[in-house]
């Protein structure tokens, strides 16, 4: 039987990649390089997907692929559900934060109840954070370089992945708030759980390892 991972490229490939070794798993060729989407692996029937990062869950959901690596931005903003998490990867770290423009008094329009717009492309998570808080804000959905919003005059403000905060300071903006931790998480598709077991649990049993073993020696 066929056993299929779904993920994308950049930083959740790059950091996956090691963890996957681990499990013995490795691409037969370098996805970074290669313009296939579907990727053979040393291990015979076992192949690596590539997929925009906002679709592996539905991929793994709708049974495409068996499993996949996903951030936890994604799985929380495009559904988690219907879909097993049994392992944290500890990867892709980040967090999801608000930020300004720099000289914004974020703290004093909050205090004082004014209207704020807020853009994102992460409105469900930004929805909640700021519902939790009884904020009142309104909320621009973006689908890139969010950035920009509070320079142009979109936004007072933006929810987004921050990590460095380089891009940020590049920018002119700072993080006023921290909304979540970010990690990238190792989903499963419960039919084929089910019914690949053989292959899948030995998967997730590998790569908890892989990870386990990372957390506690990080590089
Ligand atoms: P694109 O950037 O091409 O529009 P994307 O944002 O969906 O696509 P990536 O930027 O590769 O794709 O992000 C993939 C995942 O990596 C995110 O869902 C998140 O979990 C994680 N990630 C994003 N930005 C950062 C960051 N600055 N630091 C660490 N991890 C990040
Ligand atoms: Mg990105």
């Amino acid at each position: 039987m066929p056993l299929t991972i779904a993920l994308s490229k950049g930083r959740i490939l790059d950091e996956s990649l090691p963890l996957l070794a681990a499990a013995g798993i490795t691409p037969s060729e370098d996805p970074e390089v290669s313009r296939k989407l579907v990727l053979p692996t040393n291990r015979p029937g076992v192949s690596l997907m590539i997929v925009r990062a906002t679709d592996v869950p539905t991929y793994v959901r709708w049974g495409a692929a068996d499993v996949g690596i996903a951030g936890q931005d994604v799985l929380l903003e495009h559904g988690g559900p219907g879909l097993y998490q049994p392992v944290d990867l500890g990867i892709a770290r980040c967090r999801m934060s608000v930020a300004t423009r720099r000289g914004f008094d974020w703290a004093a329009s909050v205090q004082r109840g004014a209207r704020i717009r807020v853009a994102t492309k992460y409105v469900t998570i930004a929805r909640e954070h700021f519902a939790s808080k009884g904020m009142h804000v309104d909320l621009i959905k973006l689908y890139g370089s969010m950035e920009l919003a509070p320079i142009s005059g979109l936004a007072d403000a933006i929810v987004d992945l921050v990590s460095s905060g380089n891009t940020l300071r590049a920018n002119d903006l700072v993080e006023v708030e921290t909304i979540m931790p970010i990690t990238a998480r190792l989903i499963v598709n419960p039919a084929a759980l089910k019914l690949k077991r053989d292959l899948v649990k030995p998967l997730v049993d590998a790569l908890t390892a892989a990870a386990s073993r990372k957390q506690a020696a990080p590089a």
